[in-house]
């Protein structure tokens, strides 16, 4: 943790935790970075669900291109939150009223997800134009990759066949703008395989176009760039996905590419700060019990990894008895929630650990306290802290139990 969190953790009370503290400024410079590396003919789309929190928005604004958001909920939060911001609408399932809500919000890009969710939207045009991508699962074999959402069946876009009857309708419409396809097939690669799937995917969607006559004018790509638990400090390789995007892009002079990352852009800037409020062994097994715990960080649980982590000691002890600790030896770190599923990390090995002492959980920006079952056992919220250049104490929103 870098000395400015520190300092804003270090004036925290035992009660103001657990906390989540958003380090803005190191989020500024990461989105700024990933824009830097990637050629113009990119178009960076940040996918909200990751972390829709008002100020992460805001902060990202203004970097990224647009927002692609997935459902009636985030299309509304980021519309109200950023009146002119260009969004894409994607995802599974949208209700007529989603659909509605999306055309009179006027947005930038629907993401049709099969023939019958393009023929609702027709139904609901009246007198509008929308631009559209037809998001397809295509027959690509992805290997191990974390979570695939494409290449193999699933509910996700629709197969190249159903491609055929979707632009049937488009023809018949002049209301319906197609502008490409869409094409959001895994989560967890590195630069080098994204990389390959990209040229892939292009080749694939170049050859579609040309043999249905279609102008192919965009091809998103989705996200899924990598983020590595396990190693903190092994970022998805920007400049090097940039770099090699180039000559790819060269061969496809006529298509502007799109990417909409979401936990490759948040994951890092995001903290979950707690206390020990008790260490003990079990069967010859340590174990300290955190302050809050999966109902707040939900991601090792989901994901089953270790969420890295470091110790805060605090060497103020005011009781009269030893203090319960454990040195040099493995650590299973849990919460408080009744449930052996609620651990945060697993017999990781500590220096030392006390009672009292606290725990900074990184990388809790993405799909953490937005995924987190927070109703579970009925304890009190994570106070929420973004600390900011010009603003190294808490800001107006700090001290809020309610995520902003
Ligand atoms: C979830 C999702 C994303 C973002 O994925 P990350 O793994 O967070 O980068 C982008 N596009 C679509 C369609 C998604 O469902």
């Amino acid at each position: 943790m870098k000395p400015a969190l520190l300092d804003h953790v270090g004036r925290m009370t035992d009660d103001d935790l657990p906390a989540y503290v958003y380090d803005l400024p190191a989020l500024r410079e990461h989105v700024h970075a990933i824009r830097a590396a990637l050629p113009e003919r990119v178009e960076l789309l940040y996918a909200a669900k990751a972390n829709s929190a008002s100020r992460i928005v805001r902060t990202l604004a203004g970097h990224v291109d647009g927002f692609e958001v997935a459902s009636g909920g985030e299309l509304r939060h980021v519309r109200a939150l950023l009146p002119d911001a260009p969004i894409a609408f994607g995802g599974p399932g949208k209700t007529p009223a989603e659909l509605t809500c999306a055309l009179d919000a006027g947005v930038e890009r629907l993401h049709i997800e099969s023939e019958h969710e393009l023929r609702l939207l027709i139904t609901l045009l009246d007198d509008r134009t929308v631009d559209v991508l037809l998001r397809v699962n295509l027959p690509i074999d992805l290997g191990q990759v974390t979570l695939a959402m494409g290449g193999r069946p699933g509910p996700f876009g629709m197969d190249p066949a159903q491609l055929d009857h979707c632009l049937e309708l488009v023809a018949a419409d002049p209301r319906v703008r197609l502008r490409g396809l869409h094409l959001h097939l895994a989560s967890g690669l590195q630069a080098p395989a994204q990389l390959a799937l990209v040229d892939e995917v292009l080749a694939w969607a170049e050859h579609w176009a040309r043999t249905h006559g279609v102008d192919l004018a965009e091809v998103n790509v989705g996200g899924g760039m990598g983020v590595d638990y396990t190693h903190p400090h092994k970022v998805f390789d920007w400049s090097a996905f940039g770099a090699g995007l180039r000559p790819l892009l060269a061969r496809h002079p006529d298509l502007t590419l799109r990417i909409e990352p979401g936990r490759s852009v948040t994951a890092y800037c995001g903290w979950y700060v707690t206390q020990v409020l008790d260490v003990k062994f079990s069967r010859g097994e340590a174990f300290a019990v955190l302050r809050g715990g999966t109902h707040h960080l939900r991601t090792p649980a989901a994901k089953q990894h270790d969420q890295p982590f470091e110790v805060i000691p605090d060497d103020v002890w005011p009781r009269p008895w030893a203090r319960p600790e454990v040195r040099d030896e493995p650590v299973t770190l849990v919460g408080q929630l009744c449930t052996p599923k609620d651990v945060l990390a697993r017999r990781v090995t500590v220096k030392r650990l006390r009672a009292g002492d606290r725990v900074a959980f990184a990388m809790a920006g993405a799909y953490a306290w937005n995924i987190s079952h927070h109703a579970f056992l009925m304890h009190p919220h994570p106070t929420f802290h973004h600390v900011d250049d010009a603003e190294a104490s808490a800001t107006g929103d700090a001290y809020a139990r309610q995520p902003a």
